[in-house]
C-alpha cells in the first residue's frame, strides 16, 4: 500500500523556560503574514500540543514576534483552534480569579484575577482581520498569552503570598539541581 505524502510537515521547538531573557523581551509586530509565519504557527500548534498546552505564544519559542496559538476545544468545544497575529485587546469587561499554568513554568500553579470577557482583534493565517469575543476561560487564555508579547508571566499578578510560595519553590529548585 502506498501512503499519501503530506506537504505540511510540522516541527516541535523549544520551548523557554523561566528565567531564560526571552520570556521578558517585547515581542515585534510583524508585518506581513507570509509562508514563514504560517509555518511557524503551525509548529507551535505542533509544539503546544506535544506538551499538552492549551496556549503558546511566539516569544516560548524563542521568537520574538506577535503570535498566538491556544486550543481550548477540550474544555469549550465552541472554541476552535485559534492562531492570531498582532493581536490587541479593544475591549474588556468584567473579573474573575482562576488557577493558570504555563508550559513556560512548568510545575507552577497559581490564582491569577483577570477580566472576564475580553474582545480582541488581529489577523488571521491569511493575512484578514478579524474580530473575535472569547469568555471566560478563552478570555483568559487570550490574556495569559497576549501578555507574553509584552514580556509579562502570569506570576507577575500573584499576591504577596503565592510570591514567596514561588521564590521558596524556585530555590528549592536549584538547590536540586546544583545537588544533582
Ligand atoms: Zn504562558
Amino acid at each position: 500500500m502506498t501512503s499519501i505524502l503530506i506537504e505540511i510537515k510540522m516541527a516541535k521547538l523549544n520551548i523557554e523556560i523561566y528565567t531564560a531573557p526571552v520570556l521578558r523581551r517585547c515581542a515585534s509586530l510583524v508585518e506581513r503574514v507570509t509562508p514563514e509565519i504560517n509555518q511557524l504557527v503551525q509548529d507551535m500548534f505542533e509544539t503546544m500540543y506535544e506538551a499538552k498546552g492549551i496556549g503558546l505564544a511566539a516569544p516560548q519559542v524563542g521568537i520574538l514576534q506577535r503570535i498566538i496559538v491556544c486550543d481550548i476545544e477540550e474544555y469549550e468545544p465552541m472554541y476552535p483552534p485559534m492562531a492570531l497575529i498582532n493581536p490587541v485587546i479593544i475591549e474588556c469587561s468584567g473579573q474573575a480569579i482562576g488557577e493558570e499554568g504555563c508550559l513556560s513554568l512548568p510545575g507552577i500553579m497559581g490564582l491569577v484575577t483577570r477580566a472576564e470577557m475580553v474582545c480582541v482583534t488581529g489577523l488571521t493565517l491569511n493575512g484578514t482581520e478579524v474580530k473575535f469575543t472569547g469568555l471566560d476561560l478563552m478570555a483568559r487564555v487570550l490574556q495569559h498569552e497576549m501578555e507574553h508579547l509584552d514580556g509579562v508571566l502570569f506570576i507577575d499578578h500573584f499576591d504577596n503570598m503565592q510570591r514567596a510560595m514561588l521564590k521558596e519553590l524556585m530555590l528549592e529548585k536549584s538547590n536540586n539541581k546544583e545537588a544533582k
